[in-house]
């Protein structure tokens, strides 16, 4: 019964040096967020002991009385929180959410149309080496070359040229809405379920500041851990009728015991979800993209050849353009570590450069507004990351200011 700094001081030092760099440094990588001291505590539970396959009230185990109430719990706040028919909340993460929804709607060698990787898709929905992309036939769509919006004529031709079984429409990294009615009505023309992957703007959906994808599609997958704000792991849901089958995909189709303690974790980060201060986050989280983005496009950071994909953002990302600018993806990554903040390279629609280098920054506000962060201190935060896109710029002044906005909103002040 030691602690882990008994038991463990290699990886309790570990723990503690991340605690630090967190509460330090400026997170602006899209798809993170801090959970709440409550949900890291569910987590943390005995509930991490306990097998429990199957459902509540039909395990496979004894002993899972109290668990049931956790699940069930979760179940009915997600199905309340977006207008769910039914809610799966036992897969592992975002990933195998969309596993096993494909596993119960296709067979292998159906056809899938899903958005292309390098337009801002995810791996998920068709990458050549993702499962995805080797048991399905894939399809993508695109983003529109000069818009960089997603082109519906294009789904459109697409789908009535190679009649998929699934649409897949969904991002990690593009920084607008997509049409959800549009969607679904080419969906049913040719025959297709229509999967809605809001892992990235399912906080806003909960906020009601972006449209809910629940109505129009036959299922729509999320993680729990990017706006969200919950613990690491995955949710589907899916009209009535695709009860059973989305339920025997998950368990016995794609995993065996259930997490039980990221179970109760996700219930705590819905009933969240649900209150006021949620709302308000997410209406900050919006504000500071929107911010960043007005700062990212003046004169004196347009004359260095770094521009904004679409102009702007509708949600809680702005995907920087640097193929016009000297530095590329890495470099502009290395320059904001290098001043206290954290992003990540993206490769964009046409990326001219590799891979592993890009012409892309994804920059994304959602933990700096659970941090607390007001517009003047996404002011703040956009000015120096425009400064520090600069050839001239000081590394040392900008570390400062950086240092002094996360001194102004601490993270965790309870954990040392
Ligand atoms: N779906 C989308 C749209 C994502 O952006 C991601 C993660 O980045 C996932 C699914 C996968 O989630 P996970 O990393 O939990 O497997």
């Amino acid at each position: 019964n030691s602690s882990l700094h008994e038991l463990d001081p290699d990886v309790a030092a570990a723990v503690d040096a991340e605690l630090h760099r967190q509460q330090s440094t400026l997170e602006m990588i899209a798809s993170e967020n801090f959970a709440p001291v409550a949900v890291m505590e569910a987590q943390g539970s005995v509930l991490t002991n306990k097998y429990a396959e199957g459902y509540p009230g039909r395990r496979y185990y004894g002993g899972c009385e109290h668990v049931d109430v956790v699940e069930q719990i979760a179940i009915d706040r997600i199905k309340a929180l977006f207008g769910a028919e039914h809610a799966n909340v036992q897969p592992h993460s975002g990933a195998q959410a969309n596993a096993a929804a494909m596993f119960a709607l296709l067979s292998p060698g159906d056809t899938i149309l899903g958005l292309n990787l390098a337009h801002g898709g995810h791996l998920t929905h068709g990458m050549k080496i993702n499962f995805s992309g080797k048991l399905y036939n894939v399809v993508a769509y695109h983003v529109d070359e000069q818009t960089n919006l997603v082109d519906m004529e294009e789904v459109e031709r697409l789908a009535k040229e190679h009649r998929p079984k699934l649409i897949v429409a969904g991002w990690s990294a593009y920084p607008r809405q997509l049409d959800f009615a549009a969607f679904r009505r080419i969906a049913d023309e040719v025959g297709a379920y229509l999967m809605v992957d809001m892992a990235h703007f399912a906080g806003l959906v909960a906020a009601g500041l972006h449209p809910n994808p629940v109505p129009h599609a036959h299922v729509v997958t999320t993680t729990t851990h990017k706006t969200l704000g919950g613990p690491r792991g995955g949710v589907i849901l899916s009209t009535a009728e695709l009860a059973k089958k989305i339920n025997s995909a998950v368990f016995p189709g794609q995993q065996g015991g259930p997490l039980e303690h990221v179970i109760a974790a996700k219930a705590v980060s819905f009933k969240v979800a649900a209150t006021e201060e949620f709302k308000d986050r997410q209406r900050r989280t919006l504000e500071g993209a929107k911010i960043l983005a007005e700062r990212l496009v003046q004169d004196d950071v347009t004359a260095e050849g770094v521009s904004v994909l679409s102009g702007g953002t509708d949600v809680h990302l702005v995907l920087v353009d640097l193929r016009h600018s000297e530095l590329d993806g890495q470099q502009a990554e290395d320059r904001l570590h290098e001043v206290g903040i954290t992003v990540n390279r993206n490769a964009i629609p046409n990326d001219p450069r590799p891979p592993m280098v890009t012409s892309g920054l994804r920059i994304g506000t959602p933990a700096l507004a659970t941090r607390g962060f007001q517009a003047e201190d996404f002011r703040e935060v956009a000015d120096v990351i425009a400064e520090a896109l600069k050839p001239g710029y000081d590394a040392q002044a900008l570390r400062a200011r950086v240092t002094a906005l996360a001194a102004k909103h601490p993270l965790y002040p309870g954990l040392k």
